[in-house]
């Protein structure tokens, strides 16, 4: 499947280009019509099948830029899958200048990740640990995060997470959808 038969906004399919992605992976067939049509989703691939932009490309469709507070939150068990994620949707949005993302993760400063926050994302990217952190200090909104990505969701499960996992799922109590990647 092209990605031009999507439906996707034209500055989307531009982003997309870009990135030299002509046709969609076998996940991305068959993960992208139900995220766009509202359904939760898990979705299990080996690496390196095209995973980030099964769920990223869609989110970008479906964030609305116009309103500046997290809509969609994206966990993933390590800084290194958070800083790539978040790579992937900048390269994504080239074109479109007016979606906003935050990596937020441990290991680095929190109040420079607080002051990003506060600016007004979009999307965030976060690890388990700092998101909690966040969430404590008051820190970032989750009110009106209508989609949460649970990325590498078994990794997170073997790496002790799933107290923090549902601690966030709590917290984003208008979600929408769920979309669990393992
Ligand atoms: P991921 O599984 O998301 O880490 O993606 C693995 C690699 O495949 C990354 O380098 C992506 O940029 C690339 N990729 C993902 N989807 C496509 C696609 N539809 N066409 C070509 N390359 C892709």
């Amino acid at each position: 499947m092209r990605f031009t038969e999507f439906n996707f906004h034209p500055n989307l399919l531009e982003g997309i280009e870009a990135s030299n992605y002509e046709n969609a992976t076998p996940v991305q067939e068959q993960v992208i019509p139900p995220i766009m049509a509202g359904k939760d989703v898990i979705a299990s691939a080996q690496t390196g099948t095209g995973k980030t932009a099964a769920f990223g490309l869609p989110l970008l469709q479906l964030i609305d830029g116009n309103q500046r507070h997290p809509q969609a939150l994206i966990v993933c068990p390590t800084r290194e899958l958070c800083l790539q994620i978040t790579n992937d949707l900048e390269n994504f949005k080239k074109h479109n200048k007016n979606i906003y993302t935050e990596a937020v993760y441990g290991g680095a400063s929190i109040m420079m990740q607080i002051r990003n926050l506060k600016r007004g994302v979009h999307i965030v990217v976060a690890t388990p640990g700092r998101l909690i952190d966040l969430i404590e200090r008051k820190a970032i909104d989750l009110q009106k995060v209508k989609y949460v990505v649970l990325d590498e969701a078994d990794e997170m499960m073997n790496m002790g997470f799933r107290d923090d996992i549902d601690f966030v799922l709590k917290n984003t109590i208008n979600r929408e959808s769920t979309w669990l990647f393992s």
